[in-house]
């Protein structure tokens, strides 16, 4: 059997929680005891007491924990329970005088307000959601981290009313006083509730991400131990100079930056995890803060100092000390990785950008988008609103706007800058990189802004290929009108590197291209090359086509060049080629064009000529090849070196470069078919062809791979060369 219930002793537990934890104001309290035994379920925890603001809360909150707490008090550990949609709550099990309870918190919600919940709770349970819903929005909110909190310590202090009471019939129904077991037993609670935060913030802290997120998680922990205690935070800024001061309980947030100097009374190795009046020295560095006692502990990071940690009003016992010790070592620790980690994202962020932004400036096509790729991304980085590329010309004295940004391009182009003069030129003088954040007051620069300037702040980086300076990059008015800074100076020089490298490469593929371009001639034989022979056809075709005149062009073709190849050598294979091509232009006048087409294929252009001239002097050109004694020809299939040539004429066999060339071709296939060593002229007809020699008998039939020459002929044809050389 229970003892009969004592309401009045729930009341005053449920008084003196609300008084002891201040942050339970906004909730209902209610309190149930387990019942022994194996009862029904509905009578397995008895209502005892309740403190209610909002009963229509409180309400919901019986309808989901007034019928079975077993779970909750089975975990034995206070949980944080959201129910209904909205509403979020805490259970904390606990034992009191030998007896287990459940004191239920609710009349808190969410922020957010789950509607479908909310209707699928009032078509289970026939509450009016709507009606419910304006009464909801009125409660307090709060966040599960937050009623976690309230609820560990409500258990705290519920786990020292039982201790109490514990002590009180220990002393009521002895007459001895408390046995210093009972004494021990208490201290190991007090040993274990503090390992248990330690332990509690270690996993903690582990997840967190931020400095100001590991410090939040610190100050909770100390603040649980030490509820009474004020505490603040100082971080050493990078320099070492300055500490940023941020208050996390009890005093004032935002402390401001102080120097180092002024914080030294408080890191005094002897004033250090030991708590010490808060002194003159003390008050007067931080006059923003009252306070009686300090305890100060370093935060530390693989022995280097990263800022500390003061507690203030809180006379804490050896012990306590080591625990607080013990935190901020774990945060300063967490700190430590927290940058490190944050160092690498930056590095590992930068290389990927870096990496990316050169795929992108390697498949940039022209040389401007190029400028304009590099000034975008530049300006992107840097956040900057204005910019511009100059490069330095090749006299090496001036320079020259390539790209801008917020300035217009064609005025700014005009402009030639001297190297070495204003702010730019001397960057591209020295090589020197040039941060300024007030152009009117550096000394360096010293002039009146600009109104097209926002901001007086310029960074002026020097584009450069090893040594060689090639430009200067330079960007202005920043978002917001900040300075640029080390960090920005670091950034867009790696940046400038690429930059240089990718105009230097397109520079020097654009000079390649005009260099080819440029060429008109063929550099075996001194002809022209097929460009040229292109715009000079059709150069001709259109001066022919407005006079009426004729126009014929020769294709010719060496026949069995491969075989010489292979019979005597490139070498003389070459020469055979530079000999042909003399043949050739010394046959025409001097107003003929002559171009090498291909390997051994060669195009000739004779203005003002009828196909029935022009296949006189092919016929003549041919003969002369023929006749010519080429080294080691003897063992051609014909015993000579020959050509073949197709001969087409404007405007009977076209009327088009194209079209010339095509009835050419076509008509020097048809001499290869007849038996090679002669020519044919376009569209004739079979049979009808220009004068032909005897024709040489039809030659044997060759082996596809004509590879089985002759040595002697071989020694023939590089000796000829070599008396020539
Ligand atoms: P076909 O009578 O049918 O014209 O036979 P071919 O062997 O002359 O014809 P093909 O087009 O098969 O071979 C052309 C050869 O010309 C292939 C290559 O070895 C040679 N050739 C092309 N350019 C050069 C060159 O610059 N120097 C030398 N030595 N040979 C070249
Ligand atoms: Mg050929
Ligand atoms: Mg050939």
């Amino acid at each position: 059997m229970q003892p009969e219930l004592d309401t009045a002793q729930f009341e005053e537990i449920l008084a003196t929680l609300r008084e002891a934890v201040a942050t339970l104001s906004p909730y209902n309290l209610t309190l149930y005891r387990r019942g022994a035994g194996e009862p029904a379920v509905s009578a397995k925890f008895t209502y005892c007491a309740s403190r209610v603001h909002d009963p229509v809360s409180n309400e919901l909150a019986r309808h989901f924990f007034g019928r079975d707490l077993t779970g909750y008090f089975e975990e034995a550990t206070p949980t944080v329970c959201r129910y209904g949609g909205a509403f979020i709550g805490f259970v904390v099990p606990f034992t009191h005088r030998g007896d287990h309870f459940c004191l239920v918190g609710d009349g808190v919600r969410d922020t957010s307000i789950d509607l479908w919940q909310l209707a699928a709770l009032s078509r289970q349970g026939g509450t009016d959601v709507f009606s419910l819903f304006p009464h909801v929005e009125t409660l307090c909110t709060s966040t599960a981290r937050e009623v976690e909190n309230v609820a560990r310590a409500v258990s705290r202090e519920l786990s020292r009313l039982s201790a109490a009471a514990q002590q009180h019939r220990e002393i009521t129904e002895s007459p001895e006083p408390a046995s210093p077991d009972l004494r021990d037993e208490a201290e190991a609670a007090l040993v274990n509730e503090r390992l248990a935060e330690i332990a509690l913030f270690l996993e903690r802290v582990e997840r967190a991400r931020s400095l100001a997120a590991t410090l939040a998680l610190c100050a909770d922990s100390i603040t649980t131990l030490h509820p009474g205690a004020k505490l603040f935070a100082a971080l050493r800024e990078d320099d070492g100079a300055n500490y940023e001061l941020t208050g996390l309980w009890g005093v004032p947030e935002d402390l401001g930056k102080l120097p180092a100097a002024s914080l030294g009374v408080f890191l005094d190795r002897e004033k250090l995890k030991t708590t010490v009046p808060f002194d003159t020295p003390m008050r007067a560095a931080l006059p923003g803060i009252r306070a009686n006692l300090a305890t100060t502990f370093p935060l530390e990071s693989a022995g280097e100092r990263l800022g500390f940690l003061s507690l203030l009003d809180c006379d804490l016992s050896q012990n306590d000390a080591l625990v607080v010790s013990m935190l901020a070592h774990g945060t300063g620790s967490r700190m430590g990785q927290v940058l490190k980690e944050a160092e690498q994202a930056r590095a590992s962020s930068l290389s990927g950008r870096l990496l990316s932004l050169t795929n992108t400036l390697l498949h940039v096509g022209s040389k401007d988008e190029l400028y304009k790729t590099i000034l975008e991304i530049a300006a992107d980085l840097l956040n900057a609103a204005q910019g511009s590329i100059m490069l330095i010309d090749k006299n090496g004295e001036t320079m020259h706007i390539v790209f801008t940004k917020g300035i217009t391009l064609h005025i700014a182009q005009c402009l030639p800058m001297k190297v070495g003069k204003g702010i730019a030129g001397k960057v591209a003088q020295t090589g020197q990189p040039l941060v300024v954040n007030d152009v009117e007051k550096d000394s360096r620069v010293a002039m009146i802004n600009r109104p097209r300037f926002k901001s007086k702040a310029l960074i002026c980086i020097p584009l450069k290929l090893k040594d060689k300076i090639i430009g200067v990059l330079n960007l202005s008015d920043k978002a917001d009108l900040a300075p640029f800074t080390d960090a920005d100076l670091q950034l867009l020089t790696s940046f400038a590197n690429l930059a240089s490298l990718m105009i230097e490469r397109t520079l020097v593929l654009e000079e390649s291209v005009r260099f080819e371009q440029l060429s008109v001639t063929d550099s075996l034989t001194g002809l022209y090359n097929r460009r040229f022979l292109k715009s000079r056809i059709e150069e001709e075709l259109n001066r022919s086509n407005h006079q009426g005149l004729n126009l014929t062009i020769l294709f010719l073709d060496l026949d069995f060049f491969k075989n010489y190849n292979d019979i005597c050598g490139h070498l003389a294979g070459d020469e055979a080629l530079k000999r042909t091509a003399d043949i050739i232009q010394g046959t025409l006048r001097e107003m003929d064009t002559v171009a090498r087409y291909g390997g051994e294929e060669f195009c000739a252009l004779l203005p003002g000529t009828s196909k029935g001239e022009a296949l006189i002097v092919a016929e003549r050109i041919r003969a002369e090849i023929e006749n010519e004694r080429f080294p080691g020809e003897h063992n051609l299939p014909l015993g000579r070196l020959t050509a073949s040539c197709g001969v087409a004429s404007f405007p009977e066999d076209g009327r088009t470069y194209t079209a010339l060339i095509h009835a050419s071709d076509i008509a020097l296939y048809q001499a290869k078919a007849n038996g090679r060593n002669q020519v044919v002229a376009a569209n004739a007809p079979k049979g009808e062809q220009a004068p032909q020699p005897a024709a040489p008998p039809e030659p044997p039939p060759q082996p596809a791979v004509a590879r089985t020459f002759d040595f002697n002929s071989y020694l023939e044809a590089t000796e000829s060369l070599r008396q020539k050389g």
